[in-house]
């Protein structure tokens, strides 16, 4: 209970902007309550004035219940109303918040927990969680009604109230039992459906390697069974369902029975009128389903704490680790940066050793090295993706851990192996990064960066949907777009991670021309698989081990660096 209150404090602040609206609801609920009550009591006399043949009473109290029941609709629809308008709030607040919390988190955690996390969190725990407010009002209000029918059937016959609490303890039982049995074959059936989910969006996802390993029928053989298997379980849980179902059907049928024969003597005993006796009987049947709703309501309340506590987690706790900035904002770095004796190990495992070097404003500088060697940790490092342990690194003379996330990350830009286009116009694509870029902006970054006859050449040019439904591009394509995005951006450090796999001549020489074009007005590093795109950097640094073996032009390390020599030559003799 004590953690029920808390968490339904922590989804209260999500819609406190709503308190009228819960307000009205409460009060709506409050009077569909009292209706609910007495419409069986006035139905009783219908019935009762109907057999007496009192039609003048019989008509009055028809107008009254029709008057009733019209304002029962009405605040019910509002009382609904009221319910979504809080809901809603509530859910698409939680999950810009979570949004927001999830972006600000350590790397390092993301890395470690897998994407699979965050997804569930921010999409079934969320709406979980703005459940609540409509539990609430539809449980709540039902075992309310419920109960005061109780309390109804005790002022009228202590005697037939006992039995009723008989029945309903009977199936508190069965439903206790049932629950325990289900819910263990939920866990089992969920489970399995995750894997079901968690097949399917491979299966997507690895679509073209599927078909290219020509395993569609293998794949699909799998899927086959894992879908069959979780429907198994599914089979298993509507059976329990079903067998529980029997027995509680069996317990409300003779109590049915058992009711009318006890309601029967109490009026021939006149120890009760035929009036009161309907009322009961109409009550009853309504308060079968008390055990139901406190079970379901019970249920609720365990999912939504359990959603609460995962979304409060990422939010509050130091599981989920935020991400650590200084306060010191630059507007425009100038470009230099150094190195100082930095370490850095994702795990054990040092990657980065006392590794020291500085780069100077508009320099273009290349990190080679063979694959692991820590390349790509050294650029990750610069925009603080991870916390260094030792050493310090500077940006225009001022150690990162100083420097707020805009100066860092708003000034340093990183061009991927397989930069992330989104699925909009090529124009859409660049304006992500400048809102208000202009048409003329747009054509010179996409020139510099070799794309623009490309793009010229497209039916819709500029307003090119990319991706899904769109037109595909290249990986080389996509690292010259993600190049255009930086230019437009105007960030003075631009990380280049050159693609692994190999590009055409074509586009090879495409991006190394738009990297041209960019130098001596950027800081540009770039890790290079190639070496050829890189033979005229004005410095080129040999990574080993995280630490630099060695460093100078190409020409100086053809001379002076046997492993550079031998990584040169290879190459030449694969293109030969
Ligand atoms: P390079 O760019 O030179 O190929 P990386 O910097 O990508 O090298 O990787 C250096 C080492 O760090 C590799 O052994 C790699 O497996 C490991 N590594 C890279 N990224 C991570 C990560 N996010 N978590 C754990 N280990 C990583």
């Amino acid at each position: 209970m004590k953690e029920f209150i808390k968490n339904l404090r922590f989804a209260w602040n999500y819609t406190k902007d709503n308190k009228f609206v819960l307000v009205r609801y409460l009060i709506c609920d409050f009077f569909s309550i009292i209706i609910r009550v007495l419409i069986p009591i006035l139905s009783a006399k219908v019935i009762v004035y109907l057999t007496d043949n009192k039609f003048y009473q019989l008509i009055n109290i028809a107008v009254v219940i029709f008057i009733t029941e019209n304002i029962f609709n009405i605040i019910s629809r509002y009382s609904k109303y009221c319910m979504n308008v809080v809901y809603h709030d509530a859910l698409s607040k939680v999950e810009v918040d979570l949004g927001k919390n999830i972006l600000k988190l350590e790397n390092k955690i993301i890395d470690e927990k897998g994407s699979g996390v965050f997804i569930q969190r921010l999409t079934i725990d969320t709406s979980r969680l703005a459940d609540i407010f409509v539990v609430l009002n539809i449980y709540i209000t039902n075992i309310l009604t419920e109960v005061g029918m109780f309390f109804a059937i005790f002022i009228i016959s202590k005697l037939v109230f006992c039995y009723l609490v008989i029945i309903t303890i009977l199936l508190y039982i069965i439903q206790k039992l049932k629950t325990k049995k289900f819910n263990n074959q939920d866990k089992k059936y969920r489970k399995k459906l995750e894997k079901v989910s968690g097949f399917t969006t491979e299966l997507v996802r690895g679509s073209r390697d599927i078909k290219m390993l020509n395993a569609e029928d293998n794949f699909i053989n799998e899927l086959k069974d894992k879908i069959i298997d979780a429907n198994e379980e599914h089979c298993n849980m509507q059976k329990t369902s079903r067998k529980y179902s029997f027995y509680i059907g069996g317990l409300l049928d003779t109590n049915d029975l058992l009711l009318i024969i006890l309601l029967v003597y109490l009026i021939s005993n006149n120890y009760l009128i035929v009036s009161s006796a309907l009322v009961i009987y109409n009550y009853s049947s309504k308060i079968s389903y008390l055990v139901d709703h406190i079970g379901i309501l019970l249920e609720k309340v365990k999912d939504f704490n359990l959603s609460t506590n995962r979304i409060n987690d990422i939010i509050n706790s130091n599981e989920f680790k935020k991400e650590n900035f200084g306060a010191t904002h630059i507007k425009k770095v100038n470009g230099d940066f150094e190195f100082k004796n930095v370490s850095f190990s994702y795990g054990k495992k040092k990657i980065i050793d006392d590794l020291s070097f500085k780069i100077n404003a508009n320099e273009t500088v290349a990190f080679v090295g063979k694959s692991g060697a820590g390349k790509s940790t050294i650029f990750s490092l610069l925009i603080k993706m991870y916390d260094i342990k030792n050493g310090e690194i500077l940006i225009d003379g001022i150690n990162i851990n100083e420097l707020d996330k805009d100066t860092i990350r708003g000034n340093i830009t990183i061009i991927s192996q397989n930069p992330y286009i989104f699925n909009l116009s090529i124009k859409e694509n660049l304006k992500l990064v400048k809102k208000n870029a202009n048409n003329k902006e747009i054509k010179e970054a996409c020139k510099i960066a070799c794309l623009d006859e490309f793009i010229e050449g497209l039916p819709d040019k500029y307003d090119t949907i990319i991706g899904e439904g769109g037109v595909n591009l290249s990986g080389g394509q996509k690292q010259r777009l993600a190049i255009a995005r930086a230019l437009i951006q105007k960030t003075e450090i631009i990380l280049f991670d050159e693609a692994t796999s190999a590009l055409d001549n074509e586009t090879q020489y495409k991006i190394k021309k738009a990297i041209d074009n960019m130098k001596n007005e950027y800081t540009i590093l770039i890790i290079a698989h190639r070496l050829s795109t890189i033979i005229d950097c004005d410095r080129i640094l040999f990574i080993k081990d995280g630490k630099i073996k060695d460093s100078g032009t190409h020409d100086y390390l053809l001379k002076n660096c046997s492993e550079y020599k031998e990584l040169y030559e290879s190459e030449l003799s694969k293109n030969e």
